[in-house]
């Protein structure tokens, strides 16, 4: 095995541990947002166990990228600008300090196979992975992980494309993003350890090192809407949270001109109470069939 690492532009390092044998070149990638830091957490882990031959990779590499976003990691913030992952573009469309990184991280995506990338949520929350270009090989690699609840359909919300996996689905690579849970829960970053120990098994990279049990039947969400905070005085409902259900008609915010009501059965995903007017809000999905 050789682990190498270099320095690209605006402080990013590359960590790559290579088998020295043909096989899946697998990218990982954490703190895309600054305070999600379980991602860089687990990466550390997982070539510190290659660095003294406690892990073996007997096919392929795996690059990892712990930090993704440097300025942000160095002020404990999700972003200094913009959300890096609305503008993974290889042209920059703003002057962002986001989209200028953004390049640069395009250009290692490009040399890989595949993608995970990892993040950590701002409230408590199940594990739950993004499957947003779902095909037979990203539902088989889905199989492989100990998580319960999935979310498909992230990408007919975002057409602009602009996130991780939208450049990685247009390198023509596999991609799944994770969300490990809460950002500062004490299981998160074991969690983001599974996630990649079971994926490196997965691409037959290496053998799997943890042994946690699979939750099936998979629970499957199809997003379906983005609710945008509309003004200042628009609320959530007390209580909301990741994964609520709700049934047609219940009321889901209020404000002085409306109260929201569910159009149809289904649960949140991902709802932000502090969100500035006309920013993402919280997302309304639909329970597809268990596979
Ligand atoms: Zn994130």
């Amino acid at each position: 095995m050789k682990i190498s690492r270099q320095k690209h532009d605006f402080d990013i390092e590359s960590i790559t541990v290579d088998s020295q044998n043909p096989g899946t070149h697998l990218l990982i990638l954490g703190v895309v947002h600054g305070n999600e830091p379980c991602g860089l957490l687990a990466a550390e882990k997982i070539i510190s166990e290659c660095e003294k031959g406690e892990r073996q990779l007997k096919n392929g590499k795996i690059t990892f990228v712990p930090v993704c976003n440097p300025r942000a990691f160095a002020r404990n913030v999700r972003e200094t600008d913009e959300n890096l992952n609305r503008v993974f573009y290889k042209e920059p469309r703003s002057n962002s300090y986001e989209a200028k990184i953004a390049p640069v991280l395009c250009s290692i995506i490009e040399k890989c196979d595949v993608v995970l990338d990892i993040h950590s949520y701002r409230a408590q929350t199940p594990p739950f992975v993004m499957n947003d270009y779902a095909n037979n090989t990203t539902n088989a690699w889905v199989e492989a992980l100990s998580l319960h609840n999935v979310i498909i359909g992230w990408t007919d919300l975002y057409p602009e494309g602009g996130g991780t996996l939208d450049y990685a689905d247009e390198c023509g690579q596999f991609g799944l993003c994770i969300e490990c849970g809460q950002h500062t829960d004490e299981t998160v970053v074991q969690t983001a350890y599974t996630m990649m120990d079971e994926t490196i098994a997965f691409w037959k990279i290496g053998e799997k090192l943890t042994d946690e049990p699979k939750q099936r039947p998979l629970d499957i969400g199809l997003m379906v809407k983005l609710i945008h905070r509309p003004d200042e005085t628009a609320q959530l409902i007390d209580g909301m949270h990741n994964f609520m259900p709700f049934d047609v008609g219940d009321v889901l915010y209020t404000s002085e001109k409306e109260n929201f009501c569910a159009p149809f059965n289904g649960f949140i995903v991902m709802p932000k109470p502090g969100a500035a007017v006309g920013k993402e809000w919280f997302y309304l999905a639909r329970k597809m069939r268990d596979i």
